[in-house]
């Protein structure tokens, strides 16, 4: 059982820091993306909802973002062309498809077509 992306409030990002903080900027072409960001879902079925959910920004290397940016260290590729089709897979030379938070509610998960389990 997964969760629709598209439920998850997703949108995709442009590397764009500032000031020592990661800042980024938001854009709907899956073409110029960096990164994606998405509700977390373990949060979402127990918030019942976006109210007070945390996001989770995953961030590609293969698309140009520096090791050093935060968060890491995972990195994905973005597969697909879309939200309804997104895939993150791993992103050499990581080899993790898998999108695991360490720290706060510790979700580990996948996205796989456009579903997120
Ligand atoms: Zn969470």
């Amino acid at each position: 059982m997964g969760i629709p992306l598209r439920s998850l409030e997703p949108q995709f990002l442009i590397y764009a820091p500032e000031n020592e903080r990661v800042i980024w900027r938001h854009t709907d072409m899956m073409e110029a993306a960096q990164g994606v960001r998405f509700l977390c879902p373990k949060c979402f079925v127990e918030n019942g909802g976006a109210d007070g959910t945390h996001g989770v920004v995953c961030w590609s290397r293969s698309r140009g973002v520096p090791d050093s940016a935060s968060p890491g260290p995972g990195r994905w590729a973005l597969v697909g062309t879309g939200f309804d089709d997104l895939t993150l897979n791993a992103d050499p030379p990581g080899d993790a498809r898998s999108v695991q938070l360490k720290g706060g509610c510790g979700w580990h998960g996948f996205v796989t077509n456009g579903e997120v389990t």
